[in-house]
This record gives structure tokens, sequence and C-alpha cells, in this order.
């Protein structure tokens, strides 16, 4: 929520009073309640069916309330968290390796470079352990120990085992849970399900949302939603760099029109590169894919110690290779954050000792960890994720040491919410990687998930009632508004001026050349000369986009050339705040590694005294000048310190 002081806007993160531990228990009591009789009397939307999206609509159909699921996809189950591999944190400390939610909260907020609110994560390691309680529940079949009990195994930044998994497809079970828990309240008439539906709009009476406007993607039609209020759970905007990990159709759309309605856009530079990936193999390459970080828990990273060596891997002697993460990091290992082992990685291939065809990727070796478990342990654990990498590198990873390189993976920043997770358009609310809530400047591996599932199935359900029980007796504001008409004929307009312009290149090369611009600029080394540079390079392109894009077919059928270029529109415009949060923060912190601000060891050199504090960016009807906001951050019970892994 925002209030205005002199002329400025302040922004108030609610955050409830009290000791850390006992800020989430007093808040759910403090809050005010809708009866259970009452709930049926308020319509929600809630848009995207993520683990987010989908936990939070199940949950909200449970208590419940109307609720409206909006998704582009044909089934919600092919939302993007499908794909999350490794697995799930929570602080069951079932290993009694020292766990805690203390630890747990402590390891977020510095894994996070400082750059988290503290009661969020503090709240997040609470509802952990909950979390894992609720999936078994429901049947997701977690990795068990042989007597039984649930399997963990360790990702980046943690000195503990708290990572929950179901083999390398974690994603899509607890997607297939939470799908089922929403399946079951669509039978029960409680949440209604708009498939191959694009929110294109959202849309704000009096300050409040009040609905959305959606484009029907097989019909074209354009239809109002309206409703108490509006969630907006629709994932992350990595895609605006065009080659990444995420989903083909992941962007940055529903987020970026309710930025232009009022919303505050949080840390939009704190992107994620994740250090174990595929190595591009040509140029033309449209898609980057993921090998889990689980992979590091076994598989140890190394480049030939001598430059030039072009000896296939199983020739080069132990003595003669460098083990450069356990080496540079010793207490963490090949286990150190994302951040920090892209970066290492990165400094390793730009030394010119890359390996592979182009030499641009650094040895993964399961060699030592097949030796002493055996193959068969190896095909227990990561089966899945070797077979992926043969098929597509051609190269068996039982034999020969996988080659990994570091790409755009996951997005901190997103929608600024409240402790209430509640944007700054009082009644919208945004869950899952939408918001910038939880992960400050660096994600540790397998929040992202723990953070979906917290909102959806635990903080929203708790605090919207807050925002809806003033309204009791209200009704939705009718479709037939002139706010809705109006939001609507903007849809209807913004299609029709793409499918006009029959221009020469396609929206794929518009999408390229913006993901070009954004990697070598504003990538994993960013100054002031190459975020300059972007900043001056976007929107030409972009009023480019607006002269010469050629989208085929029409807009009364199926369409995905269309589809694409609304969105491709979009990331021209936020790439453009993106690189200028990027240029404003002049210091380096977790994903973001300005080279002006670096330590001797070249680890990234945070500047608490002037940039402690959450960018959000309001949009001023000029793409030359958001204003910014900031909200400080406070840290009370985890003390600022230089992040170290050694
Ligand atoms: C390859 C890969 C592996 C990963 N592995 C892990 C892991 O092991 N552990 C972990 O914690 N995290 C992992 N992550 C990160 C994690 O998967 C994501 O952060 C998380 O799943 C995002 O969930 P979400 O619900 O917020 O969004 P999503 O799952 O992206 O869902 C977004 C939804 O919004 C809908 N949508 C978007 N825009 C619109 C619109 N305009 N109109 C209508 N609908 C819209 C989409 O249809 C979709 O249903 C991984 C990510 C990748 C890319």
């Amino acid at each position: 929520m925002t209030s205005t002081m002199n002329g400025t806007t302040v922004l108030d993160a609610k955050i409830p009073e009290g000791p850390i531990a006992d800020k989430w228990d007093n808040h759910k009591f403090d809050v005010k309640l809708v009866n259970p009789s009452n709930k049926r009397k308020f319509k929600i939307i809630v848009v995207g069916s993520g683990l987010a999206g989908a936990s939070a609509a199940a949950s909200l159909g449970e208590l419940g309330y109307q609720v409206e699921m909006v998704t582009f996809h044909d089934s919600p189950r092919r939302a993007h968290s499908i794909a999350a591999q490794g697995g799930i944190n929570a602080a069951k400390n079932y290993h009694n390796d020292g766990d805690s939610v203390f630890r747990l909260f402590y390891d977020t907020i510095k894994g996070g470079d400082y750059r988290a609110r503290e009661a969020n994560v503090y709240r997040l390691a609470q509802v952990s352990a909950n979390i894992i309680d609720q999936c078994t529940a429901q049947g997701v079949p977690f990795a068990r120990e042989y007597g039984g009990l649930l399997d963990n195994r360790s990702f980046g930044g943690a000195q503990v085992s708290r990572t929950f998994y179901a083999r390398g497809q974690t994603g899509q079970q607890l997607l297939l849970g939470a799908y089922q828990a929403m399946a079951r309240q669509i039978h029960l008439g409680n949440v209604k399900l708009y498939n191959r539906t694009e929110l294109l709009d959202v849309v704000v009476k009096d300050g409040r949302a009040v609905g959305i406007v959606t484009r029907d993607l097989i019909s074209g039609a354009v239809r109002s939603h309206s409703a108490h209020a509006v969630v907006l759970a629709t994932g992350g905007y990595s895609n605006a760099y065009f080659l990444s990990t995420n989903a083909k159709a992941c962007n940055v759309t529903a987020i970026w029109r309710a930025h232009k309605r009022g919303a505050f856009m949080a840390n939009p530079c704190y992107t994620q590169i994740h250090p174990t990936c595929i190595p591009a193999s040509d140029e033309f390459q449209s898609k980057l894919t993921l090998m889990s970080e689980s992979l590091r828990n076994d598989g140890k990273v190394w480049v030939p110690a001598d430059f030039g060596d072009q000896r296939s891997p199983e020739q080069i002697p132990e003595s003669e290779r460098d083990y450069f993460l356990e080496r540079r990091y010793p207490a963490f290992g090949n286990l150190v954050p994302r951040d920090v082992a892209s970066r290492a990685i990165k400094r390793e291939v730009d030394a010119g000792r890359g390996v592979g065809p182009l030499k641009n990727g650094v040895y993964l070796d399961f060699s030592e960890a097949t030796q002493r478990l055996g193959r068969h342990v190896i095909e227990e654990r990561y089966g899945n994720l070797f077979q992926m990498y043969e098929r597509i590198t051609g190269e068996d990873p039982y034999v020969v040491p996988m080659r990994i390189y570091p790409a755009l993976h996951y997005t901190m920043g997103g929608l600024w919410v409240d402790y209430d997770l509640m944007s700054t358009i009082p009644g919208m609310f945004v869950l899952g990687e939408a918001n910038f809530s939880d992960h400050g400047a660096n994600r540790l591996g397998a929040s992202a998930l723990m953070q979906g599932l917290a909102d959806g199935y635990f903080v929203l359900p708790a605090t919207i009632n807050d925002y809806l029980a003033p309204l009791l007796g209200t009704n939705p504001v009718s479709t037939d508004d002139p706010v809705f008409k109006a939001a609507e004929a903007g849809v209807a307009d913004s299609v029709k001026q793409l499918l006009s312009i029959n221009g020469s290149r396609s929206v794929d090369w518009f999408h390229r050349e913006l993901g070009k611009i954004m990697w070598d600029n504003c990538g994993m080394a960013r100054s002031e000369e190459s975020l300059t540079k972007a900043i001056a390079e976007i929107p030409p392109l972009r009023e480019e986009f607006w002269k010469d894009v050629r989208v085929l077919g029409d807009g009364q059928s199926f369409n995905q050339s269309l589809e694409r270029a609304g969105r491709v529109a979009d990331f021209l415009e936020f790439g453009e705040l993106l690189c200028r949060d990027a240029l404003h923060r002049e210091e380096s912190c977790g994903g973001h590694f300005r080279v002006e601000h670096q330590t001797e060891d070249g680890e990234a050199l945070r500047n608490d005294d002037d940039f402690a504090y959450v960018g959000a960016w309001e949009y001023t009807g000029d793409l030359a000048s958001p204003k910014l906001h900031k909200e400080q951050l406070e840290f009370e019970y985890v003390h600022l310190a230089q992040r170290s892994y050694k």
C-alpha cells in the first residue's frame, strides 16, 4: 500500500509489529475475517495456473470464495512450474544436521545478498514445513529413503540437507497436486476455469483493481471479467533476454500492463543466471536447457589447468584439473549459490579455459561419484536429467563429463507487494515469481517452489480477507461500466494495430535483437557504459518494431504470431526499465553485478549505506522517466556482512 506525505509516495510494507517469530501468527489474528457463509459473496480472479496460481485458486475455492482462474494454456498443468526439476526447500531438519526455521531464514537473507525483507523471509521459512505436509497429504510422490521417510538433498547456499524432491520432476509432481486440488474445486463449482485466455489489461476504478480484460486465444474474442479482487500469479520475465531456461511462453505482459495501470515494479534488475545449463551450440538457438542444481550434489565442476589443453577429459589426470569452485570456496565447494558459481564459471571461460567445440563451457563430472556410489545410485538420483542431456547433446554423461555454462533462469524482481502480498493497486495481489518479495538479489535453489506454494496455499488465503471484509455487501463493478469498455477498446485497438503493420521482419527477429542487447549489456556483468548503451539502443528497436513487424494471420482464430507480438512489444518496453534500474543501482549485489563495484577477489561489493532498499518504479506515462520510490530495508535479526562461502 502507499500513502502520500508532502507530495511523495511512501511505500508501506505493513510489516506487523513484534518479534519476528510472532509476526505472522499475530498478524493472522489481527486481520479482519470474512465469515464462512459470506465468502461465497466475493468473487476473486486468479490469473496464472502455475504453482502459485493453482495453489491459490484451490485454497480460495476450498474456503468458499467464487474464483475465476484464467490461464493462456490449454490445460492449467502446462504452466511453466512443470519444468522445475530439482526440489523444494523446507526447514524440517529431517537429517538432524542443524536446520531450523531460523537457519532457512538466515540462509535466504544471506543468499539474497541482504536485499530482501526480513519479515517476509521469516514467514516463508515458517510456512515451508506446512507445504511439505500439505503436498504429501495430496499424494505428491516425494523421494523416500529406504525406511520410508522423506528423503532430502542439498542445494546451493546451504550447508544442510533440506531439499525435498521427486526425482528430477519435482515441479511437475507438485503442480499435479495443486492442479488436482483445483480441479476438485472446479468440479464443485467454486472455481471456473478460463483456459486459452490471455490477460491483456487490468481494470482499475476509483484506485482499486476491479477486474481484467482478456482475449480468447482461439476465437479472438475480447472480454471483461470483474471481481472484488484480482490475483496475478503470472510467473517471471527471464524471456526478456530471448534465450533463457524458461518455457517459450513465459512473459512479462500481465505484470507490465498492471504496472502501466499503477502497480510499482520492484527491483527489475535482479535477474538470476543459473550456472548449470547446457551451453548454446549455435547462434540460432531459441531456447536453453537447464541441468538441475541438484547435480552439483555429486557432480564436480572443473576445467583443464592448462590453457588450450586439447585432450579429451578422461585423458586429463587429476593433477592437471582445476576444481575451481572447490579451490575458491572450500566451505561450500560445488554448492556455492548460483550467482557466485556463475561468475566463477564465466571467469574461467573468459580467461580462455572453456571446454567443448565452442570453448563455451566447463565440465560437470560424475566419475568420482559413480565410482564411490555405483552407477545405479546416480541413475536413481538423476536418471531423467542424464537422459535429457544425452538427447540434447548426443553425449553420454555416464561416460563423458557434462558441459555446462550459465544462462538466464529466474527473476527476483517483479511487482512490489506488501506483507499481505498486495500491490500498490489496492485489490490487486501478486504471487509467486511475478512478485518481488522474498529472494532479494539472488534466489537460492529450491526456494521458488517453496515461495510460490507458500504464497498460494498459506499466505494469500490468510491475508486477502483483510481487504475483502470491508467490501461485504458490495457487488463487483459491472462489466458494462465505461472503465471496462475503455479497456476492451484499448485491447482490441492494439491487436488491430499489430495486425495492420504488415512489415518485413518477424516477431522473433525483434525478440532476438532485444535479447542480444540485454545479454551483452545487462547480463552477468553490467557497467555504466554498457547500460547506457542498452538504454540508447532499446527505444529505436521498439520504434522499428511498431513500423516493421510482420504478424501473419488474423485476429479471429488461433494465432501464435499475434500472441507473441503482444508479449514482445511489452518486453521492448520493460527491457528499458530493467536497464534503468540496473544503471541506478550503483553497487553489486547477488545477480546484479556492476563491474565498477567488486572486491579484490572479483566478488559482488554491496553499498549498504546508499542502496539497502527496494527500488520500486512508478510508470509516469513516459518510458524514459519512470519515478523511483524506495522501501528502506531494516536488518534486525541478520547482520549485514560481506557474503562469504569460503
Ligand atoms: C527449468 C527450470 C527448472 C526449475 N527448477 C526449480 C526447482 O527445482 N526448484 C525451485 O524452487 N524452482 C525451480 N525453478 C523456478 C520455478 O519453477 C518457478 O519460479 C516457479 O515454478 C514459478 O511459478 P509461478 O506459479 O510463479 O509461475 P508459472 O509456473 O510460470 O506460471 C505462470 C502462469 O501464468 C500464466 N500466464 C502468464 N501470463 C499470462 C497472461 N497474460 N494471461 C493469462 N495467463 C498468463 C501462464 O499460463 C501460467 O499458467 C525452475 C525454473 C526453470 C526454468
